[in-house]
This record gives structure tokens, C-alpha cells and sequence, in this order.
């Protein structure tokens, strides 16, 4: 199938750009990503993504950035949900249902996305965060996803992010560190 996946970094998608490729499908990276804090972050997070599309030889599709209007759509009165609350689930929504519009516009056949091959996502609220039938649940975790991504981002010198991406998830990673 035409797969677009949804990437949200270069370390992430190393794992599941290769996996989509033995399955037999044709992929196409979309990095669509407006919960970054910065556009400096998003522009740091895009360069290691084109990376791994230019190593892998497949195409990456950049959306715009605009996080006023992540922070309206998804985080006014969720500044203070824990990480994996519903905060997240809803940014989970807002960036499937901008690759799943993207994919229909654009004649794909199916998009799936690299946020389940983090530890700290749970697959299952991602799996429920879109009810679009092209929607690929690919469980990217499974087979040592996670292990594979942090192998091949070293591999191509990829950089690898400290926090998940919104300022909120800043506070999070300050708490995890003390
Ligand atoms: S912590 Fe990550 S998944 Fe949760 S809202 Fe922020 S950017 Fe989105």
C-alpha cells in the first residue's frame, strides 16, 4: 500500500520507515508536529527526519507550524494533565487527524504513525485516537522498536530530543531528572 506515516522525529521513524518497507508498502514521511514549543526545536526535530528520509530514500512532506493554534485546539485547560493524560490523548487526536486528512487529500491508501514506538506512548490510546478505516495500527513497539530506533539514530547521528515536545511535557522531563 501508499502509506503516509506520521513522524514525529528522525530516532522514532528509524524504526518504523525500514518496517513499513519489508511489509511491501510504499512510504512517505509527514512530519507534522505544531506541539513543539519552539519553531527552533521544530526546525532541529525536521532536519534529523529529513536525515533518515534522504538515508532511506523516501520522500518527507513537511506541514506547517503553528502552535498558537496547537495550544488552542489542544492544551487550553490541559496545561496541568500528567504526561500520557488527557492532554496528550488529545494531541494524539489533533496530529492523526491532520494525516488523515493530508493522506485522503493527497490519494493515499493508509497512514499510520511512529508515536506508538516510544515507551512513554501508550499504543493502545493511540490506536483509539483515530477511527478513520485507513488508519494502519501498527504497533511499532513490538519486535523491539524501540531498541531499533535508538540503535539506527545513532547510527546516522540523528539528535534525540530530551523532552516529548510541548512546554508542558518540559515540566515533566525537569520532575523525572530530580
Ligand atoms: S507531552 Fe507530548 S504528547 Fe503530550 S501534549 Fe505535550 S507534545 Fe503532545
Amino acid at each position: 500500500m501508499n502509506v503516509l506515516l506520521h513522524s514525529c522525529c528522525g530516532p522514532c521513524a528509524s524504526a518504523c520507515v525500514p518496517r513499513l518497507k519489508e511489509e511491501g508498502h510504499d512510504v512517505t514521511m509527514f512530519y507534522s508536529n505544531s506541539n513543539i514549543d519552539t519553531r527552533a526545536e521544530f526546525e532541529k526535530r525536521l532536519e534529523a527526519a529529513q536525515t533518515l528520509a534522504a538515508a532511506e530514500g523516501v520522500t518527507l512532506v513537511a506541514d506547517d507550524y503553528d502552535h498558537a493554534a496547537w495550544l488552542r485546539a489542544v492544551a487550553d485547560g490541559y496545561e496541568n494533565e500528567p504526561e500520557k493524560g488527557r492532554r496528550c490523548e488529545r494531541c494524539y487526536r489533533y496530529n492523526l487527524a491532520r494525516t488523515a486528512a493530508y493522506a485522503a487529500a493527497h490519494g493515499f491508501e493508509a497512514f499510520t504513525t511512529s508515536l506508538t514506538v516510544s515507551p512513554h506512548k501508550p499504543s493502545a490510546k493511540i490506536f483509539a485516537s483515530s477511527e478513520d478505516p485507513t488508519f494502519l495500527r501498527e504497533d511499532f513497539k513490538k519486535r523491539e522498536g524501540f531498541k531499533l530506533s535508538v540503535r539506527r539514530a545513532g547510527e546516522l547521528g540523528l539528535y534525540r530530543q530530551t523532552y516529548c515536545g510541548c512546554e508542558f511535557s518540559k515540566r515533566t522531563s525537569r520532575e523525572e531528572a530530580t
